[in-house]
């Protein structure tokens, strides 16, 4: 299973990220914890980051791209979870190269639905919780804007690809978790049962998501 985790903020990327990654088995790539864990060990590409980070903005695409190729590499052609990226339409489109490069093209571009208002309540609980350097209100607004304009955008690339699955994540974690893996196995059957019908656009009724797989 070949996942895409594109959501806003607060969304509950990274919980989910990790419930689809340890059901498939397969590597849970999250491109924020990796330049987090770059900012904690002090190394050079973290000190180049930490800027943009501290202050909601976007790392340049050559170092996140670089680092899911490797990420990529790594996972040797297999299934995995890109949680983080891409967040432009410049890194979707550069994605896609890599992928169809390397074997790995997704099949399925997962966009978790949340209010504007909840986003913002779960990330200010989340810095009381864990002290995130970018979970403060103007930092979070900063993320939200971004999101709006650089990222949300890419969704309907995805369902002109007819991979776009869509899911309601207002509800608590474990109901989200339950509902996408539900709505994955579903993919999954389609994807590994026969090839001629993931030819056709899927509509998933009752589980609140729809998909087509790519023609
Ligand atoms: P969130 O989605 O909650 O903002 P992430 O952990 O995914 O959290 O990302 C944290 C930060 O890491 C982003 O605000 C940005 O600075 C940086 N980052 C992560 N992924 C990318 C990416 N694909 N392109 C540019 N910057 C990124």
């Amino acid at each position: 299973m070949k996942v895409l985790l594109i959501a806003p903020p607060g969304a509950g990327k990274g919980t989910q990220g990790v419930v689809i990654a340890s059901h498939f088995g397969v590597p849970h790539i999250a491109t924020g914890d990796l330049l987090r864990d770059h900012v904690t060990r002090g190394t050079e590409l973290g000190r180049t980051v930490q800027q943009f980070l501290d202050r909601g903005e976007l790392v340049p695409d050559e170092i996140v791209l670089e680092m899911v190729r490797e990420a990529f590499e790594a996972a040797q052609g297999g299934g995995y979870v890109l949680d983080g990226l891409p967040r432009t339409m410049s890194q979707a489109r550069a994605l896609y190269e890599i992928a169809v490069e390397l074997n790995m093209t997704a099949d399925v571009a997962l966009h978790l639905q949340v209010r504007d208002a909840e986003l913002v309540n779960r990330l200010l609980a989340r810095a009381k919780l864990q002290g995130r350097a970018d979970d403060t209100e103007v930092v979070i607004q900063r993320r939200l804007e971004l999101y709006y304009e650089v990222t949300h955008p890419i969704l309907e690339w995805y369902g002109e690809r007819g991979i776009l699955v869509s899911v309601d994540a207002m509800r608590p974690a474990d109901h989200v978790g339950r509902h996408i893996l539900t709505a994955l196995e579903v993919l999954r059957q389609v994807i590994d049962g026969s090839p001629g019908l993931s030819r056709r656009p899927v509509v998933l009724t009752g589980l609140g998501a729809a998909f087509g797989a790519s023609a």
